[in-house]
């Protein structure tokens, strides 16, 4: 069967695997698997937008399901038309932070959240079919134009509220999010400073938030003595933040203040993330009434958990958040606006980000053929739990094993031919030793898998 969905919809070169003929299938088999309905559509800036879209709406089209084709739009906004038009589903034609050749397409349900890899397989399943839907020509679906922006900008300010003005550096990243991000910072009263925000589908600086991808945000925001600086990646799902003194705020870091911030807006509660998240999290919003539950590893997963279970705030730390009472989505350029409410209400990020707790953190890579992944893990799981003194143990993705003072990730890379091991102690010394003893591991278990 066709494997044509990753760990975030699909993601593929544009015209090698990524083709307009694949766009018009999976137009096609969303198409006969909603049966019928309206779906919303938008896109990133990359040069292969328009022309991917166009092949996909064809598709629905010919099932006959309508489109709201909402043009420019970054995810956040794609989510939040699917309920303000009350659709049946809704599509991001992105690849989100890859590099500019590549573009994709991600599904989302009617609640905003992401097709569950599930829901993802049925859709392999009709285009392997072929077994499409055809409307007679009097059923075809139509296509109308809209623009949510000022309906989303009027929720957003009802929700956030600011008493000062601040001035902001935001980074776009000649991404999705150069209209829309700015707009609403500017609605909400701040002064904006705008950088790569021309949305033309060449980007000046890698896409993914990162220190080295920001440091002329950071720069600049030293130059112009700003608040903050906010960036986002190619589709603005996500957040990276540049603090007072032009220092990027670690990813951890931000997850913990701002969850703790949630906590303290939307009352005491359940805080979900996902299993590659530190403990810093955990000990910042104890005292401020949060619960954390781990999930596995992706926006899905994170908003599946909180729309069955419920709670205050989830999110990953790859600057992935969702805010449940606004949508299912994960949504950056909101997130922008509750980072600068929070500094409204507690202060200046450089003296928030010190009261998170800093513990020491060690990624390693170790080379393993995709076909040996599944073998390796399970003399991993075996060996690991033989091995190390632990407390408790996580398995819903990898193996994470525990303790009061220190945790180790074992997990197949989703999308590389490699064993991810992520830790993290109290102290410099014991993450090493944890690492020699976690790398020695998995090394001899893809060699013997
Ligand atoms: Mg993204």
């Amino acid at each position: 069967m066709g494997k044509y969905f990753g760990t975030s919809g699909i993601r593929e070169v544009v015209n090698q695997r990524l083709t307009p003929e694949l766009a018009l299938k999976v137009g096609r088999a969303l198409g006969t698997y909603l049966g019928g309905g309206t779906v919303v559509v938008g896109m990133d800036t990359r040069t292969s937008g328009e022309m991917l879209k166009s092949a996909f709406v064809s598709g629905l089209l010919s099932t006959g399901v309508d489109v709201v084709d909402i043009g420019l739009a970054p995810t956040p906004l794609t989510g939040f038309a699917i309920k303000l038009y009350g659709a049946d589903a809704g599509v991001t034609i992105t690849a989100s932070h890859n590099p500019p050749q590549y573009n994709g397409i991600k599904v989302w349900q009617p609640n905003g959240m992401a097709y569950t890899p599930d829901m993802e397989a049925e859709l392999e399943a009709i285009i392997d079919s072929g077994d499409f839907k055809k409307a007679p020509w009097n059923e075809i679906g139509a296509v109308r134009k809209a623009d949510p922006s000022k309906e989303y900008i009027e929720e957003a300010l009802k929700m956030v509220r600011l008493d000062g003005s601040y001035s902001i550096v935001l980074d776009t990243g000649n991404g999705a999010g150069s209209i829309l991000s700015p707009y609403l910072q500017r609605e909400l009263g701040n002064r904006v400073i705008s950088l790569n925000s021309h949305p033309s589908g060449f980007f000046v600086r890698e896409l993914e938030p990162n220190a080295e991808s920001l440091s002329v945000l950071a720069k600049t925001v030293k130059a112009m003595n700003a608040d903050v600086g906010i960036a986002h990646d190619g589709d603005a799902d996500r957040i990276g933040v540049v603090d007072d003194e032009g220092n990027f705020v670690e990813y951890e870091v931000m997850l913990s203040l701002i969850a703790g911030y949630m906590l303290r807006k939307f009352g005491k509660g359940k805080i979900v993330t996902t299993v590659d998240a530190g403990f810093a999290l955990d000990d910042y919003v104890k005292p401020l009434g949060g619960e954390v539950i781990r999930t596995r590893v992706g926006d899905v997963a994170v908003a599946d958990e909180l729309a069955k279970h419920g709670g205050v705030f989830g999110g990953e730390p790859s600057g992935t958040w969702i805010m449940p009472e606004w949508n299912l989505t994960p949504d950056g350029i909101f997130a922008g606006a509750l980072v600068i409410e929070m500094i409204d209400k507690l202060g200046p990020l450089s003296e928030l980000a010190k009261e998170v707790p800093r513990y020491v953190t060690l990624r390693a890579k170790i080379p393993c053929p995709n076909e040996k992944k599944g073998k390796a893990m399970e003399i991993i799981a075996r060996e690991a739990l033989r091995s190390f003194d632990y407390e408790r143990l996580i398995d819903i993705d990898g193996v994470r094993i525990e303790n009061s003072d220190w945790w180790i990730l074992f997990r197949p890379s989703g999308t590389e031919p490699i064993m991810r091991i992520t830790l993290e102690a109290h102290t410099e010394e014991r993450a090493k030793e944890l690492m020699e003893k976690a790398e020695k591991l998995v090394m001899k278990a893809v060699e013997r898998a």
